[in-house]
């Protein structure tokens, strides 16, 4: 009741007695929630001034003489600025989603219409160069939030094409399993060495920075997914081969879903 905050954890020692071993985390928690603060408030502040820039920029770029040296160096600055701007908005999706609060389970998911939003976001990034496969099993909804189950499967699915080369094919289902409703996206993409696995939902981790900042990456996709799927009992599941491809999927448990 003093606003303290203990972690308790119980174990069993031996002939049938048990160990309790109780931690005063408050101060760990009251940093955690100071670090999340501010980078919300450092990324809020940066909205302002990028915007102010692309304006300026646009502007210039109205006005430079086509071919110039200006003109390269222009384009250079938009790209960057862009991405320092989808950087800005995801770093704002990941501390409003790391809180938590107010995520309400009870409004009623279509995951029909997700699925075709999914499939039409998947054709726009593949330009006609991969073989996209899409399979969903209808009438399978969800009790959930909808903005976060969408960022959830589409940030899966951008990475599945990121991440495969042109000519590869992407595989995207929605399914009933034996232990709930399994969303799956499975790419014969470059694959992920078993050593970065247990790593990459952490913010910025990147198998190969370059690579991934090139193809537009943020760095900041599978944090936020993780966040959406705890916030359905649930979580990320990833299987993997170097240089044969990925699956990533996870499960929403039955009592989430809505079969009417
Ligand atoms: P990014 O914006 O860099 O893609 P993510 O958080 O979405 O950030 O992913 C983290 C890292 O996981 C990526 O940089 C990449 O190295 C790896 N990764 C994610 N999805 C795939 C995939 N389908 N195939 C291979 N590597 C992947």
């Amino acid at each position: 009741n003093d606003g303290r905050v203990l972690e308790i954890r119980i174990m069993g020692y031996g002939s049938g007695q048990l160990l309790l071993i109780a931690r005063d985390i408050t101060r760990v928690r009251q940093l955690e929630g100071m670090r999340k603060e501010f980078v919300a408030n450092v990324s809020h502040e940066l909205k302002t001034p990028l915007t102010v820039l692309q304006g300026y920029l646009e502007m210039m770029q109205g006005m430079a003489e086509p071919g110039s040296a200006n003109v390269k160096a222009m384009e250079q600055m938009q790209q960057q600025t862009n991405r320092m701007r989808s950087m800005v908005e995801q770093l704002l999706v990941l501390s409003r989603i790391e809180d938590g609060t107010g995520v309400n389970l009870e409004a009623k998911v279509n995951m029909t219409l997700i699925m075709d939003t999914i499939k039409e976001e998947a054709n726009a990034l593949a330009l006609g160069q991969y073989t996209l496969k899409v399979s969903c099993e209808p009438g399978l909804n969800i009790y959930g939030n909808e903005v976060q189950l969408r960022s959830a499967c589409s940030n899966l699915v951008s990475n599945a094409i990121r991440y495969t080369e042109p000519g590869g094919t992407i595989s995207i289902s929605w399914q009933r399993v034996p232990l709930g409703a399994q969303f799956s996206v499975t790419d014969t993409g470059e694959g992920i060495a078993p050593q970065h696995l247990s790593r990459l939902t952490e913010r910025f981790y990147r198998v190969d920075s370059a690579r991934s900042r090139q193809s537009g990456g943020t760095g900041l996709g599978l944090a936020i997914t993780k966040h959406a799927l705890s916030h359905h009992q649930s979580e990320l599941n990833i299987t993997s081969q170097l240089g044969k491809g990925s699956c990533f999927s996870f499960t929403i448990p039955p009592h989430l879903i809505d079969e009417s």
